[in-house]
């Protein structure tokens, strides 16, 4: 598979040239790549299903705003968000495909206030590879994640269909950070949807970015520490009034955590058997959730699975 690429050795390649989830549709030149211009922007709503084309949304609180750049359905709805403060901008994740890039840049000078810091949540190139076309120069990542980029980071770029830098990555501590102007709280959870997944919280919005340890209504790439993931989930109900920007999909609050873990403990025990059934695992899947965006990503993280 050219997602994810070469990481787990031994797995079947599919031929160059596609994005996995844009199923015999190449995002690269679909009608619906567009100019941040066109992006339809919402102010301060969640809805309950994503749009199938690329967006963003605006939140606007006293330490800061929040802008979601939501992709589109062709690209699992991968987000990347930039935090405004009064001295500049963070941002979170660089999208994935091209187009993505370029949307994320063009939100980002469209702010006209200096980039202070991007952070990498972890190392999945749906994440990091739309940084190639915004070029950053340097990422601020986990100590994980920073060492799976050295090791995995090149076979993963080669994987991509158009060309990709792996971006530097210099490691980020975990605690409170000031940035921009803007108070954050960063942390590091392991073995979830991936080895280490970066969040960080805005305690002057409310917010948090747990980025693809929540994904909402979107299907999950799925991986053999489930017990971890539904654990930490449950963590997250705990935190109460909070929005959180996902991974993949809308910006959600806790009320949707209890459909997530649903999802995970319903694919817990398909994925359990040693040569699990693809095809009939997504099949399911798709049946028991059928309001659910990008079945590929589901598809793609069991041809990634190693065997049990
Ligand atoms: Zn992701």
């Amino acid at each position: 598979m050219r997602f994810f690429g070469a990481f787990h050795a031994g797995q079947a390649e599919t031929p160059a040239g596609r994005y996995d989830l844009s199923k015999g549709q190449n995002p690269m030149t679909r009608r619906d790549t567009l100019s941040l211009a066109a992006l339809p922007l919402l102010h301060g709503a969640a809805q309950a299903q994503t749009p199938a084309t690329a967006r963003v949304v605006t939140t606007t609180h006293a330490a800061a705003r929040l802008h979601s750049y939501i992709s589109a359905a062709s690209a699992a709805h991968v987000t990347a968000h930039v935090i405004e403060g009064p001295s500049g901008l963070v941002l979170v994740d660089g999208g994935w495909t091209p187009e993505a890039g370029r949307d994320i840049r063009a939100l980002v000078e469209s702010l006209g206030k200096p980039l202070q810091a991007v952070l990498l949540s972890h190392f999945h190139p749906d994440h990091w590879a739309g940084l190639t076309a915004a070029r950053y120069p340097e990422v601020l990542a986990g100590a994980t994640t920073a060492a799976l980029m050295q090791q995995a980071g090149p076979a993963m770029a080669a994987a991509q269909p158009q060309p990709v830098n792996v971006p530097r990555i210099a490691v980020q501590a975990p605690g409170a950070v000031r940035l921009a102007g803007v108070d954050l709280v960063i942390a590091y959870v392991a073995d979830t949807e991936a080895p280490e997944i970066m969040t960080v919280e805005i305690p002057g919005a409310a917010t948090v970015i747990v980025q693809d340890i929540f994904y909402n209504r979107v299907h999950a790439y799925v991986s053999r520490q489930l017990d971890t993931w539904i654990e930490v989930l449950r963590g997250l109900q705990g935190r109460g009034e909070v929005t959180f920007l996902v991974g993949h999909g809308e910006p959600a609050t806790a009320r949707e955590i209890p459909r997530l873990i649903a999802y995970l403990e319903a694919v817990r025990p398909l994925v359990a058997a040693a040569t699990p059934d693809r095809a009939a695992i997504v099949a399911e899947m798709v049946r028991r959730f059928p309001d659910y965006a990008a079945p590929e990503l589901l598809a793609l993280s069991l041809s990634h699975m190693p065997p049990g």
